[in-house]
C-alpha cells in the first residue's frame, strides 16, 4: 500500500493548491485546509491543533505550508510525529516568488488572490468593515490593488472591477499562472515522497529480515520434527511451527487414526468440538478449507494417503495474507506427515520391540516355572511353588489352586495380599458359579468389575473388594481336576494374554501333580509292605535313622519296641499260611493304634518295631503293654474261624552316650527275646528286665 500525504493548506488556498496538485498528476496527496486563521486577531495564540488535527485514514503523514499568522517559536515546537510544518512569511510565497511579492508590497500594492476576490464581501463582512469603513482602510494602506492572476477563476478580472469600484482604489492584473506554484509545492511534496519510500523499503527490509529469521527457525523446527520419535513430541514442533510462522496461537491440533479423531490438542481456552472438526475433515476435498471467518483454515496432514492430522489454524496476524500462509502451509504439511508417521513408526517399532522383550522374558520365566514344578517332589511345596509363578507371571493380590474332589473342590494352596480371603483346606461347592461353569465349559473364565459387582458372584468368587478374578481348569484330557484362580483389586485387569499365561501354567500343574501321584505310587510300592500297609523294614530303616539324627541334635527322647507273634507257627500249621496272613493283617491293625508320630513297621515275617518319640521309659512301657492288652482282648475273625494269639514284647530307649540306631534295635530286641524266655505274652523293657 502506498503511503499518501495530507498536504494542509490555507483555506484561502486550498481550491488553488488542489489544482495545482491535480495538474501535477500527484494522486498521492489529499489536500486539506487547516483551520487555523491568519487574519484573526487572536491568531498568534491559537494552538498547533488546529493545524494537525487527525488526517483521513487513508494518509500516513500531515504536511502543512504555510501557517504565516503562527509565531515563530509556537512553529518550532511541533512535535515531529504529528506532521511537519513549512511556516511561508507569507501564503503568496507559494504562488509568486518572494522577489515579484515583496517588491509589489513595497510600492504599496495590495496583493489578492482569485480565491481571495472570489470572496471580497464576505472578506470584508468578516473583517467588521461597511464601504466607508472598507475605502478609508485600503485608501491608507493600498496605492493600488493587484491582482497576481493563477489563470484559475475566470470572473476574476470581473470581481477585481468591482472590488476596485467597492474601495474606490486603482487595479492591476499581473499575470502568474500556476506553473510558480507548482515548482514551489513540488519540492516539498517529492522530498516527502522520496523520505516515505525510503522509510517503506526501510520497513520492507526489516519485514524482510524478519521473516528470513522466522524461515530460518522454521526450517531448523522442520528439520528437528523428521528426528522427534513421539507423535505427541511431534505434534507439540508442527504447533509451534505454525504459531511462529503466523504469529498465531489460536491453533487447535486433531490427532486423527484410522480416520477418526482420537484426541484434540489445543490450549487451555481453545475449545473444540472433535465431531465438528470430525464432519469438516469429512467433507475437505482438496488438503485444506477455509474458515467463513476470512481468518483461518483447515489443513489436512496426511502420509501416503492416510490422513494423520487436522490443523486448525484461527486468527492469523495478518489475514490478507491468508492466502500467502496458506500457500506456505501446504508447503510443510508433507514434511509434517512424514515427520508424525516416522514417529508412529518408531512407536510401533519399540512396542514390538517390548512386546518380543517381554514374550522372551515371559518365555524364560515359563521355562524356569516347568523345571521347578517338574523338579518339586514334594506336593505341599509343588502347590505353593505354583502360585508364586502364577503371580510372577500375572500381577494379582490374590490366588488359589482348588482340586476337585467329587462334588467339591478344596483350597489345596492359596497366596494373598488382602485379609480376607480362603485359607488353604477349604471347601468350595463346586456346581455353582463362577467355578461351574469352568468345569462345565471346561474352559477359563474371566469376571470384570461389572460382573464382580452382583453380590452373588462376588461371595464365591471369595474377595468382596475384588475388581478382576478369572479361573482356569486343570484338564487332565477331557477331565477337569481342579481350577487356578486369580484376583485383583485393579478394575478389569485380566485379558485373553493374560488367560493363555494361566492355560499354560495350569497345564504344567495338572502334569506336576500327575507325575507327582505316579511318583507317590512308586514309592508307597517301595517303602510299604503290600500285606500290612506298614512301613517295610528298609523305609523303617530309613526313618528310625532320620528320628535318631533328630533327637541326637536337638536332645529329647525316643524309644523302640519290637514285636513278635507268640507260637504264630503253630497258626500256620493249624489253620493254613492265608488264615496266617490275615491274622498279620489283624495284628498291624492293633499296632496302628499308637500317635501319628510313631512310626510302625513290619520286620520282617511276624515280627514288628514300633519307633516311637518324645517318650518317657515309662509312658514306653505302658504303651507296650496297652499294645499286648488289645491283642490279647481280641478275637480275631478269619476264613478259618475265630482266632486268639498274644504277642510279646521287647523295650529300649535312648540313653546318654547311645551312638547308633542299631545299639537301641538291637537292645529292643534284647528285651524281646527276655518277654519270650520268660513265658511269652509279656513285655521286657531293656534296663530292667534285661542289660548288658
Ligand atoms: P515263638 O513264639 O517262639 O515266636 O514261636 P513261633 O512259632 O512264632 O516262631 P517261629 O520262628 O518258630 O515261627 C515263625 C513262623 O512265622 C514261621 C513262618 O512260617 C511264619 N511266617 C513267617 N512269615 C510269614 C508270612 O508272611 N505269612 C505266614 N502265614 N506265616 C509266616
Ligand atoms: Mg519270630
Ligand atoms: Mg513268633
Amino acid at each position: 500500500m502506498n503511503p499518501k500525504l495530507c498536504l494542509r493548506v490555507c483555506g484561502l488556498y486550498q481550491e488553488l493548491v488542489a489544482r495545482a496538485i491535480n495538474e501535477l498528476g500527484y494522486t498521492w496527496v489529499r489536500v486539506e485546509a487547516y483551520t487555523l486563521a491568519c487574519s484573526h486577531p487572536q491568531s498568534l495564540n491559537q494552538p498547533v491543533e488546529q493545524l494537525f488535527f487527525a488526517p483521513p485514514p487513508d494518509c500516513t503523514e500531515v504536511l502543512v505550508l504555510g501557517a504565516c499568522a503562527l509565531s515563530r517559536s509556537a512553529a518550532k515546537q511541533v512535535p515531529t510525529q504529528v506532521g511537519r510544518l513549512v511556516q511561508l512569511e507569507h501564503c503568496l510565497t507559494m504562488v509568486a516568488g518572494e522577489e515579484i511579492w515583496a517588491s509589489e508590497l513595497r510600492t504599496g500594492a495590495y496583493l489578492m488572490t482569485p480565491s481571495w476576490l472570489a470572496g471580497w464581501q464576505a472578506q470584508l463582512q468578516r473583517w467588521g468593515f461597511d464601504q466607508a469603513g472598507a475605502r478609508q482602510f485600503f485608501q491608507e494602506c493600498a496605492r493600488e490593488l493587484l491582482l497576481l492572476d493563477t489563470d484559475t477563476d475566470p470572473n476574476a478580472l470581473t470581481a477585481l472591477k468591482q472590488f476596485a469600484t467597492y474601495v474606490d482604489r486603482p487595479y492591476r492584473v499581473r499575470h502568474v499562472g500556476l506553473d510558480y506554484l507548482k515548482l514551489f509545492l513540488a519540492k516539498p511534496l517529492l522530498e516527502w515522497r522520496i523520505h516515505a519510500a525510503e522509510g517503506q523499503q526501510r520497513q520492507t527490509l526489516q519485514q524482510a529480515n524478519r521473516k528470513i529469521a522466522d524461515y530460518a527457525m522454521a526450517f531448523d523446527l522442520l528439520v528437528q520434527l523428521s528426528q522427534i520419535q513421539s507423535e505427541v513430541a511431534t505434534i507439540t514442533a508442527i504447533q509451534n511451527l505454525f504459531a511462529m510462522l503466523f504469529g498465531c496461537t489460536e491453533l487447535v491440533y486433531a490427532q486423527i487414526k484410522a480416520g477418526r479423531i482420537k484426541q484434540i490438542f489445543a490450549q487451555e481456552n481453545q475449545h473444540e468440538d472433535p465431531a465438528t472438526l470430525e464432519r469438516i475433515l469429512a467433507t475437505m476435498r482438496d488438503d485444506y478449507a477455509l474458515m467463513a471467518s476470512d481468518h483461518g483454515f483447515y489443513l489436512r496432514i496426511q502420509y501416503q494417503q492416510e490422513p494423520l492430522g487436522l490443523i486448525a489454524v484461527y486468527n492469523v496476524a495478518f489475514p490478507e495474507y491468508r492466502t500467502q500462509y496458506l500457500n506456505l502451509s501446504l508447503g510443510i504439511t508433507n514434511l509434517c506427515g512424514l515427520a508424525l508417521a516416522n514417529a508412529r513408526t518408531y512407536t510401533a517399532l519399540q512396542e514390538v520391540e517390548q512386546s518380543l522383550r517381554r514374550e522372551r522374558d515371559l518365555t524364560t520365566q515359563l521355562r524356569q516355572t516347568m523345571s521347578d514344578l517338574a523338579a518339586e517332589l514334594n506336593l505341599d511345596r509343588m502347590l505353593r511353588q505354583v502360585l508364586i509363578h502364577l503371580n510372577g507371571l500375572i500381577p494379582s493380590h490374590e490366588s488359589r489352586l482348588l482340586l476337585l474332589e467329587a462334588e467339591t473342590l478344596r483350597v489345596v494352596s492359596a497366596q494373598s495380599s488382602l485379609e480376607a480371603t480362603d485359607k488353604a483346606g477349604q471347601l468350595i461347592r463346586a456346581d455353582e458359579p463362577p467355578y461351574a461353569l469352568i468345569i462345565e465349559r471346561q474352559a477359563p473364565l474371566i469376571l470384570g468389575q461389572a460382573a464382580l459387582s452382583d453380590p452373588g458372584v462376588l461371595q464365591l468368587a471369595g474377595v468382596a473388594e475384588l475388581r478382576s478374578w478369572m479361573g482356569v481348569p486343570l484338564l487332565k484330557g477331557h477331565q477337569v481336576i481342579g481350577v487356578l484362580t486369580i484376583g485383583s483389586l485393579q478394575p478389569d485387569a485380566y485379558r485373553l494374554e493374560h488367560v493363555d499365561l494361566a492355560q499354560m501354567l495350569a497345564h504344567e500343574v495338572t502334569l506336576a501333580l500327575d507325575n507327582m501321584r505316579l511318583l507317590q505310587a512308586v514309592h508307597t510300592l517301595a517303602d510299604t509292605d503290600p500285606l500290612t500297609g506298614l512301613y517295610n523294614r528298609r523305609r523303617f530303616n530309613v526313618l528310625a535313622e532320620a528320628e535318631f539324627r533328630r533327637v541326637q541334635l536337638h536332645g529329647g527322647d525316643l524309644a523302640a519296641i519290637f514285636i513278635d507273634i507268640d507260637y504264630f507257627k503253630v497258626v500256620n500249621d493249624t489253620f493254613s499260611h492265608a488264615v496266617g496272613d490275615q491274622v498279620l493283617v489283624h495284628v498291624a491293625t492293633c499296632l496302628r493304634q499308637v500317635r501319628t508320630s510313631d512310626i510302625v513297621a513290619r520286620y520282617g515275617g511276624e515280627e514288628f518295631v514300633i519307633i516311637s518319640p518324645a517318650i518317657s521309659p515309662a509312658q514306653v512301657r505302658q504303651l507296650a503293654e496297652r499294645l499286648r492288652q488289645m491283642v490279647e482282648s481280641i478275637t480275631f475273625v478269619t476264613t478259618g474261624g475265630p482266632i486268639q494269639i498274644t504277642i510279646s514284647l521287647g523295650v529300649a530307649t535312648v540313653e546318654p552316650g547311645m551312638t547308633t540306631i542299631e545299639t537301641l534295635i538291637w537292645r529292643a530286641d534284647q528285651a524281646l527275646y527276655t518277654a519270650k524266655s520268660t513265658g511269652r505274652n509279656r513285655v521286657a523293657v531293656w534296663g530292667v528286665d534285661v542289660s548288658a
